[in-house]
Formats: structure tokens, sequence, C-alpha cells
């Protein structure tokens, strides 16, 4: 765990040394347009990209200054956050086995631990919810449960009037890879990895994480996502889903991914509701990264 910890902590510390890349950098925006709509807008992305790393090297300050920006996110970081002292099982703590159990659906992916060369989700299903293309690709997989649990989500959202539409799901680590090395071969592996995850960090790899949009497909896996309606739907209730927002506005130097309101990731019910309570990230929800420690 103290080495765990270390290494946390330093990987962190690079982070804060590189430009904030994009979880969902190998989206069709980053791959060249492959999505029309959003083919003019990569440069944008790519300028905000950078005026967040800036944000990060302060990211003392950053998380109260970007506070009002997305109220659905800036509710649940306040007023559920003061209500976290009742947390229903307190003292129960997470069950850190999960972690790192790559058939758990509460496992932890990210910059720091990868899932293994070999692994593929043995139950991958089509949620049956609309998404912003027709075919039956790899994009469109999600694992069971989680499938399962975005169908009630969408279903839910259209309750209150919210059309969700899936933009891309699940990615095989063979498909990472092909990204990946097509990028390293076009500008090289340092650049490459400001905007794509290496093979294996990737959370859609998961087959547990979806990137969604609005019904009408704009501003799919774009900043200005934040903005809408349906992203305020969903950091208001994803959670009741088991869905979390994995890459919180504030949370970069955490996560290691500046703020994404359109990825989502499933982790059941219970987690994502005590982690949406108390405003936290997956890693914290694990003490993965001592926040408030000074090594
Ligand atoms: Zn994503």
């Amino acid at each position: 765990m103290t080495t765990r910890i270390k290494t946390l902590t330093t990987v962190s510390a690079l982070l804060l040394a590189m430009a904030l890349v994009t979880a969902c950098g190998d989206t069709p925006k980053a791959a060249s347009g492959n999505n029309p709509a959003t083919a003019n807008q990569g440069a944008d992305q790519n300028g905000a990209a950078a005026v967040n790393g800036d944000h990060v090297k302060n990211n003392g300050e950053s998380q109260e200054q970007q506070g009002s920006d997305n109220q659905g996110a800036g509710e649940n970081g306040s007023t559920d956050g003061e209500a976290s002292g009742n947390s229903a099982n307190a003292g129960n703590g997470p069950d850190m086995a999960a972690a790192s159990d790559v058939n758990s659906v509460a496992v932890l992916v990210n910059k720091e631990f990868a899932l293994p060369d070999e692994y593929n989700p043995a139950d991958l299903v089509y949620p049956n919810v609309r998404f912003t293309f027709k075919e039956k690709i790899e994009k469109r997989m999600m694992r069971s449960e989680a499938a399962k649990a975005l169908e009630e989500l969408f279903a839910g959202a259209e309750e209150d009037g919210i059309y969700l539409a899936g933009v891309s799901a699940y990615r095989s680590h063979k498909t990472q890879t092909s990204l990946f090395n097509r990028y390293v071969k076009r500008d090289g592996e340092e650049k490459a990895k400001t905007y794509s995850a290496v093979p294996g960090h990737s959370e859609h790899e998961t087959g547990l994480a979806i990137d969604v949009s609005g019904s009408d497909g704009k501003c799919a896996a774009e900043d200005c996502f934040g903005d809408t309606k349906e992203a305020e739907w969903l950091a208001k209730h994803a959670a009741e889903y088991g869905f979390i927002i994995r890459y919180p506005e504030g949370k970069d130097s955490i996560t290691g991914y500046k703020y994404e309101p359109w990825h989502i990731r499933y982790v059941g019910v219970e987690i994502a509701s005590e982690i949406a309570e108390q405003g936290i990230t997956l890693e914290e929800y694990y003490g993965a990264i001592p926040v408030t420690a000074n090594p």
C-alpha cells in the first residue's frame, strides 16, 4: 500500500508537468474527423486542454474557482458533500480487492493501473439505447451489468425530458493499441500520450465506461457538453443508476484527466452514490492518492 501511494504520488506529480489529456482522446474528434459535426472544434479542444493544464498547476485553488461553472457538479459537490457524514456504510470502507479485480465492476483503471494485455470482457452486450450511429460495432458494446444500468439511466432521463445518445463505449485492447500506435507513428510517443491513452490504461477497455451526448450528437465528447441540460441531468442523477462522472471538474491532478462531463463509468449504485455524495473520485474512494498528504 505504501509503495502504491508513493508511486501514485509520483505519477500525479508528473501529471502536473504534462498537458492534460482527454481520456477519450481517441474518439472520432482526435481521430481526424469521423464526425463531421465536430471537425472544426478539435482545435478548440486542444486549446482548452492547454489552458486546463495551466489550471492544474494552481490546483489548490482551481476547485473553488471552477465551482460555479457547472451547476450540476457544483450542487453535488457542496450540498451533498456536507451531508456525507450520514453515509450509511461508514465504517465498512471500500473493498480494496475490487480495485485490482478485472472482473469487478469497481475495477480501478487509470494512468497508473492498467488492465492485463490479454484482458477481454467476457460478457459484452449491445445496450438497447440510442447511439449517435447505427452500426452494431465494438464501440456500442458494454459489459452486461453496465449495459442494463445504462438502459435504465436512459429511460430515467427520458422521463425527465432528457434524450441521451451513446457516442463511444467499449474499445478492445487491440483497437486501443492500433489507435495508439497510429498516433505514435504520426506524432511520436510523447505527443501521442497527451491525447490518447496508453493501451491497457483506457477505461473504455473495461466495457464499463461510455461517452454520452444529447440525442442531437452536438458537443459529443467536447467541452461544450458541460453546458448542456443533458450534462446537468447526468451530474445529478447518474449515481442513482450506478454511474459516476469519472473525471470531474477540478480533480485533474487526482484522475490525471481534465474535466470530461460526457464520460460516465459504471461502478454499481452503492459506490456511485458514495462517490457522488462525497464529491470524490474513484481514486479517492479507494484511498489510492492521499490528497491531503504532502510527502
Ligand atoms: Zn470516454
